[in-house]
């Protein structure tokens, strides 16, 4: 979205349903169509309509999600892709070079881990983490280490840690190293971090922004003109882009999201004071609970808690294990941000990736991916299933 565009003035919910969503001027079809295309005819050689010449580096649908993200984030480019991971991969191509080191969170998105550790560590890329909410523990490591990236994710995943992305971007700017936030947990519904002073926001939009579960999909979102270049060469020159109708269900699934993650952070918040406190529950992992050592962060910096939440069982691995086989509403699956309610176990499902590294998660921890239907249903179904236990 162009700084001329009339959207930037509108509401988040505004924006959702009308950037990037024109009307179809040959017919007046209120919803632009899906350009089911892969290449474009051209007028004379080189004489291109709209641009268009070939859907690797240019599809119309495409463009029409990357401007709906570009609004909703505050940013001046957006670009998506096949995959949050195929997101990540572009940006840290565009970034990195042999000899640059990456600083994470001690508990960032394991798939972020593996590609940097795995992938990136090949090409001479090192990698640390560290525990983001220890200010002087990141700090040290940013004037030592003076990596290239600060990478950073909040809420994060399981644990739903709050880490402070102004004072952040402010420790990581100090060292000149660039600030990457993955708000695939927050949502720009939730969370601003280029307004908060991140220099790029990442999204796994196969989750919220998606908000089905029907769909993979990923993206970048940036204010730096030259870096969205950049990111925009690795999205044509590597190819790992969105099909037209990946982008669109991805489009057509934002448009709700703000209604949705009202839902979601409702719902959650319910079920979060539901269980605290219960006798079978050792420990409640939601920003929204006063007690949450993020708790006061979030409310600074968040407009509300999201819709995940995870719970430490008393009984340990075995009652992690009953509780999440005896749910009923919420169905055992990996992913995360759809209409229905999902159940996680992380140390042998999500988190499996990065078991006997600094990112391993605990076997009595159980992660709820608390969906939109009717929050008495999904009040029974927890309590019904640790009152087995
Ligand atoms: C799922 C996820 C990713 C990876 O996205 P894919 O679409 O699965 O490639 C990255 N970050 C977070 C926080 C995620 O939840």
């Amino acid at each position: 979205m162009t700084e001329h565009d009339p959207h930037i003035l509108q509401g988040f919910a505004t924006r959702a349903i009308h950037a990037g969503q024109a009307f179809d001027p040959t017919t007046g079809a209120v919803t632009p169509p899906v350009y089911l295309t892969s290449t474009f005819v051209q007028r004379a050689i080189g004489d291109l309509r709209g641009g268009y010449e070939y859907a690797r580096g240019g599809n119309p649908t495409r463009d029409a999600l990357q401007e709906q993200l570009a609004s909703l984030e505050s940013g001046a480019r957006a670009f998506s892709f096949a995959s949050g991971l195929a997101a990540e991969d572009a940006l840290l191509r565009a970034v990195l070079s042999p000899g640059d080191h990456v600083l994470m969170g001690n508990d960032v998105y394991g798939g972020t881990h593996r590609l940097v550790r795995r992938i990136f560590g090949r090409w001479q890329v090192g990698l640390t983490t560290v525990e983001l909410t220890d200010l002087v523990a990141t700090r040290a490591a940013l004037e030592s280490l003076r990596p290239r990236v600060l990478w950073l994710e909040t809420p994060s995943n399981p644990l739903m840690k709050i880490t402070d992305i102004t004072a952040l971007a402010e420790l990581a700017h100090g060292v000149g190293a660039l600030v990457v936030v993955d708000n695939t947990f927050a949502t720009p519904y939730l969370q601003q971090p280029l307004v908060l002073g991140a220099d790029v926001v990442v999204h796994s939009t196969t989750k919220y922004l998606g908000g089905h579960s029907d769909v993979l999909g990923g993206a970048v979102v940036t204010n730096d003109l030259e870096l969205a270049e950049q990111v925009q060469f690795h999205q044509f020159a590597a190819g790992a882009v969105s099909g037209p109708m990946d982008a669109w269900l991805t489009t057509r699934g934002i448009k709700t999201l703000a209604v949705r993650m009202d839902r979601h952070s409702a719902n959650a918040h319910a079920i979060a004071e539901a269980v605290v406190g219960h006798a079978a529950v050792a420990r409640v992992y939601y920003p929204g609970l006063p007690e949450h050592p993020g708790h006061e962060l979030a409310v600074r910096q968040m407009r509300g808690f999201g819709g995940m939440l995870s719970l430490e069982l008393a009984g340990g691995a075995a009652a992690a294990r009953a509780f999440a086989e005896g749910l009923r509403v919420f169905s055992l699956a990996e992913s995360l941000g759809g209409v229905e309610s999902l159940v996680n176990y992380p140390s042998e499902m999500t988190h499996a990736s990065v078991r006997g590294t600094e990112l391993e998660v605990s076997d009595a921890i159980i992660r709820l991916s608390v969906g939109i239907e009717d929050v008495d249903d999904l009040l029974a179904d927890v309590r019904q299933s640790l009152a087995a236990l």
